[in-house]
Formats: C-alpha cells, structure tokens, sequence
C-alpha cells in the first residue's frame, strides 16, 4: 500500500467494471480516491466501501461529466474531501448506449456520444490540470475502437474514442511541460456491462475465439496498466496509447 501514498486520485465512472477495478487498485497502492458516478450511487457506494474495508480512502460524488456545471462540482466536491492537490486523473466514464447504423443517427444520439465521451475528457482535464503540479498523470480511457473504428453500430462510440486518442497525445505535448504525464488505453473486449448491455453473446465468444490468448479481457487488468502508467516506474512515458486486447489487433 505505498506507491501512491500520500497521493489524491479522482476517477471518472468509478461505480463498476473498469472505473471500479480503477479505483480499487489505487487504493490498494494507498492513493485517496474520488469515485465519481452519475446514476449508479448504490455502485459507486460499494466501490468506496470497498477501498474503506482495505484499509483505505475514498468519497462518492455524483457528476454528469458531459454537463460543465457538474465537472465544477466535481471539482469542488474532490477539493473538500481531500484538498486542492490532484496527482492522478482518470477519465474512464463512457458508453456505447446503443449501436446505430448511420441512417439511424440523429442529433440527440450524437451528442450524447460525443459528449459522455469526448467533451467530458475535455473539460475534465481543464478543470483538474490547474490541480496538478509536476510528477501528475493523466490517463484517459480511450479503446481500440478508435483504431479501427469499431464493431457493427458503433461509429460514433468509435469516433468519439478517436478524438480521445488524439486529444491524449496533444495534451501530453501542452501538458509536459509541466511535468504531467498523458496517457491512454485502448482496451479491446473487456468482460463488462458494456458488452453485457450491447454485444450479442455469439459475437463475444467469435472474439475472444478469434483472439491470440483465447479469452475476454477482466477489469482488473486495465487497472494494473492505469496503475503502472500513474506511478513513476512510468516516468518518462507520456502521449501513448496503449493496446490491451490479448493481441487482437496491432497499431
Ligand atoms: P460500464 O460497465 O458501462 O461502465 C461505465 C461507467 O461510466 C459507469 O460507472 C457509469 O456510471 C459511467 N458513466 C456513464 N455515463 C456517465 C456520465 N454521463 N457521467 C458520469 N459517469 C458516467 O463500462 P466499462 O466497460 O466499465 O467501460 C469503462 C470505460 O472503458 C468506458 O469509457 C468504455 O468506453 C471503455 N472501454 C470499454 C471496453 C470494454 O470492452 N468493456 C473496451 C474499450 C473501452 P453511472 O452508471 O453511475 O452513470
């Protein structure tokens, strides 16, 4: 429990699958944990009882992250619990929310895509970055979506990531500088809601069939890479993004 001790983590998406992985895993490296959510409390709750009954710290503070006024209280929220100094940011929150071929897209559709994913990376990371200070990490949760445009229905998910991907490597130029490191994942077929919620059964085992190590990725194995890429045995990497897909695809 030492790498991030003494350090304050806000991890956006935090009340299951990944964002909880995520904020357990800091945790149990003795970072202080801002677990954000938007509609699941009970989820987000249990992500911070959890950290509690190991020992750690950790506060729920629910934000729609594609809504500035509620990044402002994020921000606020975070500050009281554990002051105005933020060492780790993860911008996990995202969704797919329903696949759409492109006769079927309209304005709402795109905008709640582009939004949740993308917009909210954006302002997030503006309103934290005036937190951090040198030796800070970002890491955003892009997808290999984003380098190969995704699977059936999903082009604006697809699309959103890509702006993810290359908003990661323009940050880590304006933001290095500074000392703070940007990072991201492109994680292929991660066992979640996600796919529970809008991947067929058949198309999931075709996958995980059809990747080099045979299987779904787990949540737990994102927040090992988060983990690596937030402490300073990663000091000198800014500006990738990393493939974690069992070998599925190369970039
Ligand atoms: P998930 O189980 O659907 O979880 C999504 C999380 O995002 C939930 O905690 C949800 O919280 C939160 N969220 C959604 N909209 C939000 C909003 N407006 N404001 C705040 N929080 C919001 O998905 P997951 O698989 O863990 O995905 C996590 C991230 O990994 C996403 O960015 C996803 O695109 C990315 N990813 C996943 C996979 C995969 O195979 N699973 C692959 C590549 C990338 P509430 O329920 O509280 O709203």
């Amino acid at each position: 429990m030492s790498k991030f001790k003494g350090k304050v983590a806000v991890v956006t998406g935090g009340s299951r699958d990944i964002g909880r992985a995520i904020s357990i895993k800091l945790a149990k490296e003795g970072a202080k944990v801002v677990v954000n959510y938007n509609s699941s409390e009970a989820g987000a709750n249990e992500t911070v009882n959890e950290i509690k009954a190991l020992g750690g710290e950790a506060v729920a503070v629910k934000a729609d992250v594609s809504k500035l006024a509620d990044i402002k209280n994020l921000k606020e929220k975070a500050i009281e619990a554990f002051g105005d100094k933020v060492d780790i940011l993860v911008n996990n929150a995202g969704g797919l929310f329903a696949r759409k071929t492109l006769q079927e897209l309209d304005e709402d559709f795109y905008n709640l895509v582009m939004d949740v994913n993308f917009k909210s990376t954006v302002f997030i990371t503006q309103a934290f970055e005036t937190l951090m200070t040198e030796g800070a990490s970002i890491i955003n949760i892009s997808s290999q979506a984003s380098r190969d445009g995704g699977g059936g229905g999903s082009s604006l998910y697809a699309s959103s990531k890509g702006a993810v991907t290359t908003f990661t490597r323009a940050m880590a130029k304006e933001l290095g500088p500074k000392g703070i490191r940007v990072n991201a994942l492109c994680p292929g077929l991660i066992a979640t809601k996600f796919h529970d919620d809008f991947t067929k059964d058949e198309i999931r085992v075709k996958v995980a069939g059809s990747t080099p190590l045979r299987r779904e990725g787990n949540a737990s194995e994102i927040a090992d890479l988060v983990a690596y890429l937030a402490s300073d045995e990663a000091s000198f990497i800014t500006g990738v993004n990393y493939d974690i897909n069992g070998g599925l695809a190369f970039s």
